[in-house]
């Protein structure tokens, strides 16, 4: 008997109810059966509730272990604090898991780019110390732990050796910032020590930033501290076709929520006309975590299919299609 999973689904705001509702879709016709536990958050919820992250969310992905979620929208310089953020705080999620890799059919100015960046999720200018010290300044504190830098890094390390990764590149500023990045490169060169068979090199963000965009194919797994990961992250995604094919994953010890790299693209949502190729490789990724690794390869096939023949496409990738007929055009190929 096929089993039956219990996953936690956050719809999100913006584009996040279109794309999800399609990636349900997909993971349905690949025949995994799943049992979506639909829990709202952001500020859809802010009035009725009192806050954007509503407890019941947290214990339903607690209780699941697992969640897909769709973007949340966070209104800059006020308002409340991310979603994004407290809900990766709140659950411990502190690897972020951003595969940057070249798909079949997608233009983009490279070709063979495949690499990984493995985010630290908890700390650095994240965590929100911050405050107004008058009208004319303001400060933000950028905490880094040497306990959550050698966490982060031990997850790349592993996650190297188990993907069949080669090398690790460690991304920091720790020349400027030198206590800050200091530890966190401390703290990755004790981990590296643990994996002789893996290379170990550093580079500096923005000589990264350069050396990516004139050679991606040179990088690996990168490992960064939390805002230099974010950047960066969407960054790759650049190299790779943009924001609507770049997955994620927020993984923790006891929950993992799979994301896409993109937020709720405001500007787009109620048109139906929204990627959902990033959430549906997030999906993906969700799937192998559950063990479901066949169901993940075929529903990444059928999408590099539907890909690769060009017919369908959204509007990102040069084509008109909506976002539910897209989905169609994998299912067909399933
Ligand atoms: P965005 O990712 O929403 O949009 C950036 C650009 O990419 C826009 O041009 C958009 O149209 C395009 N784009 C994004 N997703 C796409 C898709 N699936 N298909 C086609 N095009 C796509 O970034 P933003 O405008 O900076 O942020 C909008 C809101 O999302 C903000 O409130 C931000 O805080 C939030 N956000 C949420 C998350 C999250 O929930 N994890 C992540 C990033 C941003």
């Amino acid at each position: 008997m096929t089993k039956t999973y219990t996953v936690t689904l956050i719809p999100g705001d913006g584009i996040g109810p279109e794309i999800t509702a399609a990636v349900i879709n997909v993971i349905r016709a690949a025949g995994v059966k799943i049992n979506w536990e639909e829990q709202s958050a952001g500020a859809s919820v802010l009035e009725k509730e009192g806050t954007v992250l509503p407890q019941r969310v947290l214990d339903s992905i607690s209780k699941n272990g697992v969640a897909l979620k769709g973007p949340i929208t966070t209104p800059i310089g006020k308002g409340f604090r991310s979603v994004n953020v407290a809900l990766r705080k709140e659950l411990d999620l502190y690897a972020c898991v951003r595969p940057a890799k070249t798909l079949p059919g997608i233009k983009s100015r490279y070709e063979q780019v495949d690499l990984v960046i493995v985010r630290e999720n908890t700390e650095d200018l994240y965590a929100g110390i911050e405050r107004k010290i008058d009208d004319d300044t303001a400060e933000s504190i950028k905490r880094i732990t040497r306990g959550a830098s050698e966490r982060i890094a031990r997850y790349a390390f592993e996650y190297a050796v188990k993907n069949s990764r080669h090398k690790v590149t460690a991304v920091s500023k720790a020349n400027i910032c030198k206590f800050s990045d200091g530890l966190f490169l401390e703290g990755v060169r004790t981990v590296a020590q643990e994996y002789p068979q893996i290379a170990y090199e550093e580079v500096l963000v923005d000589n990264l930033c350069m050396q990516l965009v004139i050679n991606p194919e040179i990088y690996d797994v990168l490992v960064l501290p939390n805002l230099y990961g974010d950047i960066v992250s969407d960054l790759a995604a650049g190299l790779t076709g943009g924001l609507g094919v770049a997955p994620g994953a927020n993984i923790g010890a006891h929950a993992a929520v799979f994301e896409a790299v993109h937020g709720s693209s405001p500007a787009l949502a109620g048109q139906h006309k929204a990627n959902p190729t990033a959430l549906l490789l997030s999906a993906c990724l969700m799937l192998r975590h559950l063990g479901e690794v066949a169901a993940a390869q075929k529903i990444e096939q059928a999408l590099e299919a539907v890909l690769k023949e060009g017919k369908v496409r959204t509007f990102d990738l040069g084509g008109c299609a909506a976002t539910e007929e897209f989905a169609q055009a994998v299912i067909a190929k399933l």
